[in-house]
C-alpha cells in the first residue's frame, strides 16, 4: 500500500489501538515466555477464553457499579440480536470457564495464566490503550493466605526476570460480606459529610459504593478521601486474622511491602486480600499489577462455593519500565547466481532451516555485489555463495560478515561452523 492510501482517513489503526511492529514485537514475545515459564514452575497452566462474552457476565462479575461496566465497556448487539461485550478483564471468564466444564470436580489444581487484549472504553492517552494487553493468572479453591503471598512472590519474580526495578508493594484487605457493610455505612456518612467537596461522580458514588471514592484521581476527592474512616478498623476476626497471615507469608518470602488501607481496586467483587506492584517514574498510572482475593464470584455465578485469588499485570506498562534485551539474531543470507543456483538455493534453505539456522533467500535475481549489499543492509551473520561451480563442486562459499572471512566447504562443513559461532 502507497503512504497516499494508507493515510486516507478510515485505513489507519482505529484511536486507542496500535500495531506491535517487528523490532518492538520482539520484547512481547520475550515477556510472554518469561511469564509462561515463570508460571508454570509455580504449577500454573494456560486456559484461553474467547474474547467476547455474554454482557451480563462482566455485569454480574466485574460489578454493576464499578466504572469499568457503568463506563467503559465495549458492548454491542450482534446479529442474532444478543448483547456482547468485548472482555474488560479475565476473571470472570475463568470462572465462568470452571463452571462451565466443572474444572472443580477433576482434581489438579485451578492455578491458570492467560495473555492476551482486553478491552476498554476509556479516554485515550498516554500509555493507555482501548485494546491494551495484560498477563493474567488466577488460582481458585485455596482459601489460605498464603497463596495470596506465593502470587505476590511469583509476581515478583517474574519483574526480577523482566529487569523492572524500584518498584514497591502495596497491600490491604477489603474485609468481606460479613464485615464490609458497617465500614460501608461508616464510609457513607464520612463521604455524605463532605459531599460538597466531592466531583460529580463522587457525590453519586456516596450513596451507589463509597469505596469507589478511593479509585477517583480528582485531587478534592483524594483530599476528602484522605479522611475517612480506614478499613483496617472495621475488619471481622476472620479477615484481621487472614490478613495478619498474608502478611507473615510475605515476611516468611522476604517480600518488602507497606500496608495501604486506602487500596480498594477498582472492581466490586474483591474479598480479603487485595494488592497492588507500583514502579517508580510512570507518573499516576503506576500501577504495573494489581490483584487480590474475590471469594465470592463463583458462587455469584450460580457455581460451586469456591474462593478465588489473582492478579492482571498490565503489559504496555511493565514493558514501559522492563529492561529486555533484544534477542540476537543470526541470519544466514543466501546469494546465489543464475536459475540453477536459485533453484538449488531452495533445498539448500530448506537444509540450513531444518537444522536450525534462521535462513533468508530474496528471489529477485542480483549480481553478487548487490547480493553483499543487501546482505550488509539486513545486518545478516553470514554469506552463502551458491553460483554454477559451486553446484558443480558440491562446496559452497561462506562468508562470515563480521570478521569478513570466508570459508569453503560441503554444505554439511559450514554448517557446522555456523553452530559452532
Ligand atoms: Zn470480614
Ligand atoms: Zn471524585
Amino acid at each position: 500500500m502507497t503512504e497516499d492510501a494508507s493515510a486516507k482517513k478510515g485505513l489507519a489503526a482505529i484511536k486507542g489501538t496500535r500495531d506491535i511492529l517487528p523490532g518492538e514485537v520482539e520484547k512481547w514475545q520475550a515477556l510472554e515466555g518469561l511469564a509462561r515459564t515463570t508460571f508454570e514452575l509455580y504449577g500454573f497452566r494456560e486456559l484461553r477464553a474467547p474474547v467476547f462474552e455474554a454482557t451480563e457476565l462482566f455485569e454480574k462479575g466485574t460489578g454493576s457499579t464499578s466504572d469499568v461496566v457503568t463506563k467503559e465497556m465495549y458492548t454491542f448487539t450482534d446479529k442474532g440480536g444478543r448483547s456482547i461485550t468485548l472482555r474488560p478483564e479475565y476473571t470472570p471468564s475463568v470462572a465462568r470457564a470452571i463452571i462451565e466444564h466443572r474444572l472443580d470436580l477433576e482434581g489438579a489444581p485451578m492455578r491458570y495464566y492467560y495473555m492476551g487484549p482486553m478491552f476498554r472504553y476509556d479516554k485515550p492517552q498516554k500509555g493507555r490503550y482501548r485494546q491494551f494487553h495484560q498477563v493474567d493468572i488466577e488460582v481458585f479453591g485455596e482459601k489460605d493466605a498464603a497463596v495470596d503471598a506465593e502470587i505476590i512472590e511469583m509476581a515478583h519474580a517474574l519483574l526480577d526476570k523482566l529487569g523492572v526495578t524500584g518498584t514497591e508493594t502495596l497491600v490491604n484487605s477489603v474485609g468481606c460480606r460479613a464485615c464490609r457493610p458497617a465500614y460501608g455505612a461508616a464510609l457513607r456518612e464520612a463521604a455524605a459529610k463532605r459531599k460538597d467537596e466531592l466531583c460529580a461522580d463522587c457525590q453519586r458514588k456516596a450513596e451507589t459504593n463509597p469505596l469507589r471514592i478511593f479509585d477517583c484521581k480528582v485531587d478534592a476527592c483524594r483530599e476528602a478521601a484522605a479522611s475517612f474512616p480506614s478499613i483496617q478498623d472495621y475488619l471481622c476476626e476472620e479477615c484481621r486474622e487472614h490478613f495478619g497471615k498474608l502478611l507473615d507469608g510475605l515476611d516468611v518470602l522476604k517480600i518488602p511491602y507497606r500496608v495501604d488501607p486506602r487500596l480498594v481496586r477498582g472492581l466490586d467483587y474483591y474479598t480479603k486480600t487485595t494488592f497492588e506492584i507500583v514502579a517508580s517514574g510512570l507518573g499516576a498510572q503506576n500501577a504495573l499489577l494489581g490483584g487480590g482475593r474475590y471469594d465470592d464470584m463463583m458462587k455469584d455465578f450460580g457455581g460451586p462455593d469456591i474462593c478465588g485469588t489473582g492478579f492482571a499485570m498490565g503489559i504496555e506498562r511493565v514493558l514501559a519500565v522492563a529492561a529486555l534485551a533484544p534477542p540476537e539474531r543470526k541470519i544466514l543470507y543466501l546469494a546465489y547466481l543464475g536459475d540453477k543456483a536459485k533453484k538449488a538455493g531452495l533445498e539448500l534453505a530448506r537444509f540450513f532451516r531444518a537444522n536450525g539456522v534462521e535462513c533468508l533467500v530474496e528471489y529477485k535475481d542480483r549480481g553478487m555485489k548487490a547480493h553483499f549489499g543487501r546482505a550488509n543492509k539486513l545486518q545478516a551473520a553470514w554469506v552463502l555463495i551458491v553460483g554454477d561451480n559451486e553446484l558443480r563442486s558440491g562446496r559452497f562459499g561462506l562468508k562470515d560478515m563480521a570478521s569478513g572471512r570466508q570459508f569453503d566447504g560441503p554444505r554439511e562443513d559450514l554448517l557446522a561452523l555456523i553452530l559452532k559461532r
